[in-house]
């Protein structure tokens, strides 16, 4: 234990808010799998909070079948942005703590990776790993079908509320967002990344974002 004093720049103490917050919420677990009704636990939940999907927890088939991905690599894909939040990543080693992990096991819970793999390949299959790589271009006005101020919203609550835009928009549609969250640069891309819709520019604070094809 360091008695060393930092004092927390601004983003380092959004993250500790968020954490905390995050924690408040994963005491409220488990949940039931909105498809399924499976018990879904912490890890679950924070796979699909990184998603957009914090109001529907689903197990991890089932968030598999939503980011139309197979679970494993959805899995490897969404632990390596949490590892790279300290909001995030400190939520998902609190739910590992409380279920006893080894500190080997945290940032890869075994029995989580078992259930990833039992789970298989989601009977959709999506072409969107064509699609997030496509080249960022300057967006016309004409092309944003709905212009959203997402104000301070972060993390989650950021990217769920985003999720149900999108879902209202039709496929190839574009949205303008305006986040003022200092981790907007890193979460937003990643999410595009995991989910499949496209990116198609971006200038903190000022992201167009393109509704996947379905
Ligand atoms: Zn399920």
């Amino acid at each position: 234990m360091s008695t060393q004093t930092v004092v927390p720049e601004a983003s380092m103490l959004s993250d500790d808010l968020d954490s905390e917050v995050l924690i408040e919420r994963l005491r409220a677990g488990p949940w039931s799998c909105f498809t399924c009704g499976a018990p879904v636990g912490g890890h679950e939940y924070l796979v699909g909070y990184v998603l957009g999907l914090a109001d529907e927890p689903r197990c991890i088939q089932h968030l598999a079948e939503q980011a139309q991905q197979p679970a494993v690599s959805l899995l490897e894909a969404v632990i390596g942005h949490i590892s790279r939040r300290d909001c995030l990543r400190r939520a998902w080693t609190w739910v590992g703590v409380e279920a006893g992990l080894a500190e080997d096991e945290i940032l890869r819970p075994p029995s989580l990776f078992r259930a990833a793999a039992t789970a298989g390949a989601p009977a959709v299959t999506s072409t969107h790993h064509e699609t997030k790589l496509a080249k960022q271009r300057p967006v016309a006005p004409s092309e944003v079908a709905e212009r959203w101020d997402a104000g301070e919203l972060s993390c989650g609550d950021l990217v769920l509320e985003l999720r149900m835009r999108l879902r209202a928009l039709q496929p190839g549609q574009i949205i303008e967002v305006c986040s003022r969250d200092l981790a907007a640069p890193q979460d937003l891309p990643a999410w595009c990344r995991l989910t499949g819709h496209t990116l198609v520019s971006d200038e903190h604070p000022v992201y167009f974002i393109q509704r996947k094809q379905e």
